[in-house]
Order: C-alpha cells, then sequence, then structure tokens
C-alpha cells in the first residue's frame, strides 16, 4: 500500500480557510489599494501584538528583512557582522549585500543553533551586530548569547525565518533582539502567496528608519532624506497574511503535535532527531532526523512515495559564492557533522494520521532490512 506524502501541502491548508482568503483579496482588488495603506498597517499592528513587539515593519521577503534590519543599524564596509554557517544562504547574502564581512562560526551538532561557546571568539572590535538563527522553528538558548552581546554592546538581530510563533521562556520570538527579520514565504509556516517579509523590534528610531529605507528613503511623496530603495511588501500578501495569522497558533500546535508522535514512534529506531531544549515551545518548521544512512533512508522513503528535504546539504562555509570568504573543509565540524546526516520529513499541518503512520512504518520497515 503507498500513500503519498508530500513535503508540505498548501493546497489543503488553503482549502481550510478559502473563505477567509477570498474574501480579503476581493476587498484588495475592489478598493484597488495595493502598496501600502491600511491592509499593510492593519497586518502590522496584528503582527506586532502577536509578537510582543512595539513595532512590525512589513517588506519584500524574509532576505529583504534582514538587509533592511543591517540597514537599520548603518552597517556597512569594514563592519562584521558574525552568524551561522549551519542556516539558509540569505542570512548571509544580506550580510554581503550591505558591503559588511560575514563572520560564520559553528552550530551545537544537538540542536542544530548558534553555540555560544563558539561566540565569544569570534568577536572583534569590527563586530556590528550578531544574528542567531532559530532553525527549524527550535529557539536559540538565548540568554547566554545575550550577555556576551551585551558586554561588547552588539545589537542582536533574531533570523526568526522559521520560528513565527515559538517562545523562548515565555517570551515569543520577535521579541528578543534588538530586531527580528521573518519570512512569509509560502513554504513558511505563516506563508504568503508569494513573497513576502516582517522586522519587528521594541524601538522606534529601528522602525522608523527601517520604513524609510524599504521606501525609496522618503519621508513624504517627492522628499527623499536618505538613499534607500524600494523593498516593500504588498498589500495583497498583507491582507492574505492577515487573514490567515487567526490560524497559525493552531497549525503550529499540530506541528508539535506530530513531531511529538515521531519522537515517540522513532525512539526504538537507530536514528536521532534533534533534541528540544527546556522551557521553550518550538514550533517545527522541519521535522529533522540524523542518519549515517541518510541518502539511502532518503531513497527508500522516496520510492515509498514520501518526500524529505536536507536543510541544508551544503553549509555556507562551502559554498562556491563564498569561497572568497577563505573558510574550508574541517573548519565547523558541528555544523559539517550535521550537513552530512539530516533528512526533514514531513511534519506540516495538515498531515492525516495515517499519513504520519505510514511515515513511521516506512522508517521502521527501512531499519529491519
Ligand atoms: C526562508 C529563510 C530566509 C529568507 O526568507 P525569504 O522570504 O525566502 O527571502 C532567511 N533565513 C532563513 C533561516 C530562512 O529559512
Amino acid at each position: 500500500m503507498n500513500i503519498s506524502v508530500p513535503l508540505n501541502d498548501l493546497r489543503a491548508e488553503y482549502h481550510s480557510i478559502r473563505a477567509a482568503v477570498d474574501a480579503r483579496i476581493q476587498e484588495v482588488i475592489d478598493t484597488s489599494s495595493f502598496i501600502g495603506g491600511a491592509n499593510v498597517a492593519g497586518f502590522e499592528d496584528a503582527f506586532a501584538d502577536y509578537c510582543g513587539a512595539a513595532h512590525a515593519v512589513f517588506c519584500s521577503s524574509g532576505t529583504s528583512a534582514i538587509y533592511i534590519a543591517l540597514k537599520a543599524l548603518e552597517i556597512g564596509p569594514d563592519d562584521e557582522v558574525i552568524t551561522v554557517s549551519h542556516t539558509f544562504i540569505a542570512t548571509v547574502e544580506a550580510i554581503s549585500l550591505t558591503g559588511a564581512v560575514p563572520v560564520l562560526i559553528d552550530v551545537d551538532r544537538e540542536t542544530g543553533l548558534l553555540d555560544h561557546r563558539q561566540l565569544a571568539g569570534a568577536v572583534t572590535k569590527r563586530t556590528r551586530a550578531i544574528i542567531p538563527v532559530h532553525l527549524y522553528g527550535h529557539p536559540v538558548n538565548w540568554d547566554p548569547i545575550q550577555r556576551i552581546a551585551d558586554q561588547h554592546n552588539i545589537p542582536l538581530i533574531e533570523d526568526a525565518a522559521q520560528a513565527v510563533g515559538a517562545v523562548f521562556h515565555d517570551r515569543k520570538i520577535g521579541s528578543l533582539g534588538a530586531m527580528a527579520c521573518f519570512s512569509f514565504f509560502p513554504g513558511k509556516n505563516l506563508g504568503a502567496y508569494g513573497d513576502a517579509g516582517m522586522i519587528t523590534t521594541q524601538n522606534a528610531t529601528y522602525a522608523a528608519n527601517m520604513k524609510r529605507f524599504l521606501n525609496h528613503g522618503r519621508i513624504s511623496k517627492y522628499a527623499h532624506e536618505t538613499i534607500g530603495f524600494n523593498l516593500r511588501g504588498d498589500a495583497m500578501q498583507a491582507a492574505i497574511l492577515h487573514a490567515k495569522l487567526p490560524s497559525l497558533d493552531s497549525w503550529n500546535a499540530c506541528r508539535r503535535r506530530n513531531a511529538e508522535t515521531y519522537r515517540q514512534e522513532l525512539q526504538d529506531v537507530s536514528v536521532q532527531v534533534l533534541c528540544e531544549a527546556e522551557n521553550v515551545v518550538p514550533v517545527y518548521h522541519q521535522f529533522v532526523l540524523l542518519s549515517e544512512h541518510r541518502e539511502a533512508l532518503q531513497d527508500f522513503l522516496h520510492s515509498h512515495g514520501i518526500a524529505t528535504g536536507i536543510h541544508y546539504p551544503i553549509p555556507v562555509h562551502l559554498q562556491p559564492a563564498y569561497q572568497s570568504l577563505g573558510y574550508g573543509k574541517g573548519d565547523f565540524p558541528g555544523t559539517e557533522y550535521l550537513a552530512d546526516r539530516i533528512l526533514s520529513i514531513p511534519v506540516y499541518p495538515f498531515l492525516t494520521k495515517e499519513q504520519i503512520q505510514y511515515v513511521v512504518d516506512t522508517i521502521h520497515l527501512f531499519f529491519r532490512k
């Protein structure tokens, strides 16, 4: 019996909220207010509230969110920004685009997240920001990072692209750093019907700088105070995301339930799963297995109709695009250990019990062979 299990099912999600989304889309077209306006402002307010942040600034993507946050700190050439090698390349690209030098560090192989023990040694006089990544929807261990950053007076920017709705010690992701950057890429936990992103902050000056920068440095229609760019998010995406926001917590709860089922059912199989820290609420953007037999397991699952992913098979420090940074194989053992073993299996909210059981059974079957 072959059941098909995709890595995500955006159509099932749409059908669960179709009336609300369709109404908002029609309303945007009826009012024909496509750029800025009430839909963008309304979603920014709702999202800031959701994250426990004072301000939210809507923009064109998660990648531009990180770029905009760095520009608000006036980071540029001669500056350094520290982040992890085990992330989606966008985190590092945004640093490069400012002209600053990305300084990469290793992750903890038990969690896949920034290893604060590697952080202090990477800080120099030129370090202007640190970007911890809440990868897979797991909040990074924030307090030791904050302590090191505070010692050197360096602002922290959360890369929260995969962690919307997650909680660290009773604090919502998006309210921990000087700024936090979110992606609404369609496959993220809160997905647009196109590209979109958001930056949250408690700081009114940062928020004003970011709003101006992403809209041509404008202070009024024809007055441009600084050199900016067009990195705006559009009203259609804001309206759709606003309609979806009330469902996010229940979708994230489904992801956690699915993850818990995998944890229980895969205990007696020789795969490792990334560990969940104490006192956090993760949101399982991905559910990640570790196996010495990753390629064979992946082939086996694919041949049984189960989609999987690898996030990410080539760490940033080994990417051809980043050869100029001068890193090489062996520089980040935790990152490379994970890159060779990780496998993401379906964990999206609309998985049926039968599909999850089928994934579990198929993994058991693989390890019995
Ligand atoms: C998705 C993602 C981004 C970039 O977001 P886009 O909206 O695709 O530009 C940045 N960082 C991480 C960790 C991501 O997963």
